[in-house]
């Protein structure tokens, strides 16, 4: 669950969202290290966040490519909710070294790439930015700030439990809106960075409701919409027929002559396409 809030001023716009079910299912589909699910999790929930602060319905994508082992971290969320996931190296294994994060020993230097699509008129948006040492969530804050140049602060947490893969996952994203009270917008900025962990999680795994008070407090809360959240891959045999006409033609030739047909995982659900040998005779160009 995704609920907004502002305060009575209208100074700010306080996103929390619930997005335990979305990690959990993300584990049972995609059976991830624990490392790989947590920056999974935390992307999906950036993703999720940053999509709700469009101005019209739309889906977002966030890739953190780097030199490090998990090689990327691609994730994709859209304004009704829905959000999918895969890395890299869904194995990727590492201790973090140097009081460095999970994050930034998992993906070293490299490019964050946003990429925007809205729906209204299938208008599209990328940038890219490097990415920073610091945190995923610091990492997303950035990105608002210098390249929407909406003063914005984003926190995300995702605990581990090894029966369930994840206890809870979920994130806050707190943005001034036109003409804000540059202090109301510190003291809550404040506020996020000091939530203590026994804050964040509680009945319901992340409540909500109390977060926002303790945000908001003295500054009235007013809640707006919410959104049901879920892990949903919109795969199909014909996107993925998409994704092997990229293939080199070598690779195409050897599929199309060997001795059966060619079977394709979907990389975001896992969920296998099977292609005939004709069929891949057809994406070869004569
Ligand atoms: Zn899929």
């Amino acid at each position: 669950m995704l609920v907004r809030y502002t305060d009575a001023d209208r100074n700010v716009r306080v996103l929390i969202a619930d997005t335990t079910f979305v990690a959990r299912d993300a584990y049972r589909r995609l059976q991830c290290s624990p490392l790989a699910l947590h920056l999974i999790s935390q992307a999906m929930t950036g993703a999720i966040l940053m999509v709700a602060e469009l101005k019209t319905k739309g889906t977002l994508s966030l890739k953190f490519e780097g030199s490090g082992p998990a090689g990327h971290i691609t994730v994709e969320a859209n304004s009704d909710g829905e959000a999918r996931g895969f890395a890299g190296d869904l194995n990727v294994d590492i201790e973090t070294q140097d009081n460095r994060s999970w994050f930034e020993s998992a993906l070293g230097s490299g490019l964050l790439t946003v990429r925007k699509r809205l729906s209204t008129t299938d208008e599209i948006f990328t940038s890219a930015v490097e990415i920073e040492t610091g945190s995923l969530a610091f990492n997303l804050s950035c990105f608002l700030a210098k390249s929407d140049q909406v003063p914005s602060a984003m926190s995300l947490i995702c605990d581990l439990d090894p029966a369930q893969g994840v206890k809870a996952a979920g994130g806050i994203l707190i943005q001034a809106l036109p003409d804000a009270n540059d202090h109301i917008l510190t003291i809550l900025e404040d506020r996020l960075a000091t939530l203590s962990k026994e804050q964040w999680l509680g009945e319901p795994v992340i409540p909500i409701r109390d977060l926002a008070d303790t945000l908001l407090e003295g500054l009235h809360p007013v809640k707006l919409a919410s959104t049901e959240l879920s892990y949903r891959c919109h795969c199909s045999h014909e996107r993925l027929k998409r994704i092997l006409a990229a293939l080199p033609q070598s690779d195409l030739l050897e599929m199309a002559e060997s001795d059966s047909d060619t079977e394709m995982l979907c990389r975001f659900c896992t969920k296998p396409y099977v292609f005939s040998r004709d069929e891949i005779r057809s994406l070869i160009r004569a």
